[in-house]
């Protein structure tokens, strides 16, 4: 197979691909209306709960239910003299000024986000409030609680970015199930014939502890710079959660002990062959490295003839992976545009500098923290090797899935970094599994919010070192798949306590956020390869990497 060197390096193509989908995505965006006020209802019951319900004619959009009238008050504070009239029972009605609704289309229905703009009582500034985000399931239902959407919604419909965005979705989906269709006969192979030709134990041992040890502290890093980030920002402080102020912790099945047991237990299968079929990472990388240590240990003639066997098949899953590379910036301009087109934007002003808090602490991480390791630790320059990585950290990116980046992160670590498979094959896929830098950051990061935005909540020293270490374990337990870190966020607020009802807010951005953090887990787990490779010893002579593996190729120059 001879691929023509093309004329325009894949990672440029890939950069495009990223602005390009973004721009029209942006452009194909659903629309917003104004809509006429409405009344809110003011409830305190006799056991000193209070209940704030805002009214559409007959139709209750949302209703928060706050503990006391002293988390109300501070939660609303434009309502603070409504608070102080209160009679138990009976309902109070206010109106209240300027409300948004943006609708996303879904399927035949959408997604309303509702927000109001109030200002605080004796005070000019104007403040924002995101109320509720409400899916319909088509347009009736749509329509009978917001009539003003119905003009905006019916031309978004019809029109031709309609077909577009739908266009872009299943080209970005083939481009994600042609990866996944390589991504398991990827690890086994290369893992086997990583750890066959890795000879003795002793250096996969060596190599084992190295991995865990900078897995375990590049996160811990991480997750320091997210707390110290949220201490500097505060970006809760201020900022109203949907049912916040419920400080009351939901029974949830995933308990620290059960997650650790859950690890333990999915790496070691009881059918393999299942496994294999399910996509279970961790029992395939254990699996893997057993076979491959054991044709190591079998040696002799037998030992070669299987060690080339699995070789070879690896070299053909390369062959195969970076055909689908080349496909890389249609894939991304696809997900790129669905994605942009289908995020609320407005909410992204209401949670604007929450968002920035996290971009913030995942940079410093990212363009600080991981290059002085790799600068100090590696053979490697650590902008040179950026450069090497940026196929797969833009794919990473527009993907949100370590998972569905894995060919191509392995691809360039080998074929562009110059890193040996031995590493590679071991470093790599375990750190998709495990390694997730970026979703430790962001739940730490994301917990201090909630908890700063949740009234009258203490986030002390000790809490925040509890916040710290649950993190961790929360990201080793999130599959390398969109949104996982989300789920695995529960753990971490049961821990100190928060409401888990409060997640509902920062599920609106969630999507941008795992696209940031994914990059920061794909790009851990990259220099993670030159730090391993260096510090075991397997590093190759020479001080400057060459592209080695003979499926090198144009596609990815
Ligand atoms: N999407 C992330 C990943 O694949 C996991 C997460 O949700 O944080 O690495």
């Amino acid at each position: 197979m001879d691929h023509k060197p093309s004329r325009f390096p894949l990672h440029f193509q890939i950069l495009i691909a990223l602005v390009l989908g973004t721009v029209l995505g942006l452009l194909f965006n659903s629309g917003s209306t104004k809509l006429p006020d409405s009344e809110v209802t003011v409830t305190a019951s006799p056991d000193g709960k209070i209940a704030v319900a805002e009214m559409r004619g007959e139709v209750n959009i949302d209703t928060q239910n706050y503990k006391d009238t002293k988390s109300a008050e501070l939660a609303l504070a434009d309502l603070k003299s409504t608070f102080e009239s209160l009679q138990p029972q009976t309902p109070t009605t206010l109106n209240v000024v300027n409300r948004t609704a943006t609708f996303l289309l879904k399927g035949d229905g959408a997604e309303v986000t509702y927000i109001r703009d109030y200002s605080p009582k004796d005070k000019p500034e104007i403040r924002q409030r995101v109320l509720t985000t409400k899916s319909f399931s088509e347009r009736n239902a749509l329509v009978e609680t917001f009539p003003e959407l119905a003009p905006s919604f019916d031309a978004a419909r019809s029109g031709l970015g309609q077909y577009i965005v739908s266009f872009a979705k299943f080209l970005g989906d083939i481009f994600l199930r042609l990866l996944k269709m390589v991504t398991v006969p990827l690890i086994a192979t290369s893992l086997i014939s990583g750890m066959a030709g890795l000879g003795q134990s002793h250096s996969f041992g060596k190599m084992f502890g190295y991995t865990l040890f900078y897995y375990a502290t590049t996160s811990m890093l991480a997750i320091t710079t997210g707390i110290i980030m949220v201490n500097i920002f505060n970006p809760g402080v201020g900022v109203t959660l949907p049912g916040g102020g419920s400080a009351v912790v939901q029974e949830n099945a995933n308990t620290l002990t059960s997650i650790l047991i859950n690890l333990i237990e999915s790496m070691i299968p009881t059918n393999p062959i299942a496994s294999l079929a399910n996509g279970d990472f961790l029992s395939i990388i254990t699996f893997s490295i057993l076979i491959g240590m054991m044709i190591a240990t079998i040696g002799g003639d037998l030992g070669t003839r299987l060690a080339t066997f699995f070789t070879d098949l690896f070299e053909v899953m390369m062959r195969l992976t970076m055909l689908i590379i080349a496909l890389a910036p249609v894939g991304v301009l696809g997900l790129m545009l669905y994605a942009t087109a289908t995020q609320g934007l407005s909410i992204f002003l209401t949670l604007g500098w929450y968002m920035l808090t996290v971009v913030c602490a995942l940079s410093i991480h990212a363009f600080v923290v991981l290059p002085l390791i790799v600068h100090f630790f590696s053979r490697h320059n650590p902008f040179e090797y950026l450069k090497a990585l940026s196929p797969a950290l833009m794919t990473a990116f527009s993907t949100a899935s370590s998972n569905a980046t894995l060919p191509l992160t392995m691809n360039c670590v080998e074929n562009r970094a110059g890193i040996s498979n031995k590493v590679s094959s071991f470093v790599l896929p375990l750190g998709a599994t495990i390694n997730m830098d970026g979703t430790a950051l962001y739940e730490a990061v994301a917990v201090l919010f909630i908890a700063q935005a949740t009234p009258g909540f203490e986030m002390t020293l000790s809490a925040q070192i509890l916040v710290a270490v649950t993190a961790l374990l929360a990201s080793v337990g999130a599959a390398g798949i969109p949104h996982a870190g989300l789920v695995m966020m529960a753990i971490v607020l049961q821990a100190v306590g928060l409401p888990m009802e409060s997640q509902g807010i920062i599920l609106a951005v969630d999507r941008i956020l795992d696209m940031a953090r994914t990059t920061v887990n794909v790009w851990s787990d990259s220099c993670g390869c030159a730090v391993v490779e260096s510090i075991s010893g397997t590093a190759p002579a020479s001080p400057d990497p060459e592209p080695q593996s003979s499926s090198s190729s144009g596609i990815l120059s």
